[in-house]
This record gives structure tokens, C-alpha cells and sequence, in this order.
């Protein structure tokens, strides 16, 4: 692997891990050349499964669009871009795990909303509100609750 930093041929790797999951490998490297350090992550390649909307089009998955769709809800809202990154990445992992060639739509939906739901309250109503348009009134109530909750719990 070169070195991003020098261009240098020869770069070692100074520590190796498994994720969790058994399903990526992180690997630490140090350039010989100019002593830098970077990380590189070896992962299965899987092609993920086709969307399928409502009107029965088709349309490849676009981590983008995804993306787009969680930032959005998070707007302004007090969540690292690492934990959004960790979202879209075991939304992926679902989709993946799935080995299904199509998926439809509102699966990816309800994947965002149970990750919003985790992340942030929030973020999970303005998605949930758009995306279900109110549809399960009782979740709401139960998420609406939940903030309610966490408002007046005394600050730490
Ligand atoms: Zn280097």
C-alpha cells in the first residue's frame, strides 16, 4: 500500500484488528519513508440489492441519497458525524445481510427510522413525519413522550 502522505512504496502495518462483526479488517500503517501513519479497511465486497419503489420502478442504492435523507432529519441536531457514519454503515450492513438482488423502499425507510430513533428524538420525529405522514400515531406519541422525558430529566 503506497503512502497517501509521500507517494512512498513501502508502508507497514503496525497493527491489525477485526471488527466486531468479523466482516472488516482495520489495518494501522506507518510510511517508512517520511513516518506517517494512515488506516486502511479491508471489507467483503457484496453488491447491494436493488430499490424498488413505490410505483414499482427501480433504482440503484445511492449511500448518497441515504446520507441526504439522515442529515436532513439531523439538521442542527447534537450527533457526530461518526455516529452518522456508523448508521449508514449498519443500514448497509442490513441491506447487505438481507442477500436479497431488490429491496423495496419503505424496508430502507423504517431501517433510517430505527436508526433515527437511536441518534436522536428529534431526528426521528421530522423523518418519521414526513416519511410515515403520521400514519402510526401511537409510535409518535411514544417517541414525543420520550423527549418530553429527556427534556426535564436534570442536566448531568
Ligand atoms: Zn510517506
Amino acid at each position: 500500500m503506497k503512502c497517501p502522505f509521500c507517494h512512498h512504496e513501502d508502508t507497514q502495518v503496525i497493527d491489525t484488528r477485526v471488527s466486531e462483526e468479523g466482516d472488516t479488517i482495520r489495518r494501522r500503517r506507518r510510511c517508512a519513508h517520511c513516518d506517517k501513519r494512515f488506516t486502511t479497511y479491508e471489507r467483503i465486497e457484496l453488491s447491494m440489492p436493488v430499490i424498488v419503489k413505490k410505483n414499482g420502478s427501480r433504482a440503484d442504492f445511492d449511500p448518497s441519497k441515504l446520507r441526504a435523507s439522515l442529515m436532513l432529519a439531523l439538521r442542527k441536531r447534537p450527533v457526530s458525524a461518526e455516529a452518522v457514519d456508523n448508521a449508514i454503515h449498519r443500514i448497509e450492513e442490513k441491506l447487505l445481510s438481507t442477500g436479497a438482488r431488490e429491496v423495496i423502499s419503505g424496508h430502507i425507510g423504517e431501517l433510517v427510522m430505527r436508526e433515527l430513533k437511536r441518534l436522536d428524538k428529534i431526528a426521528y420525529i421530522r423523518f418519521a413525519s414526513v416519511y410515515k405522514s403520521f400514519e402510526d400515531v401511537a409510535e409518535f406519541q411514544d417517541a414525543i413522550a420520550e423527549v418530553g422525558r429527556e427534556r426535564k430529566a436534570p442536566a448531568k
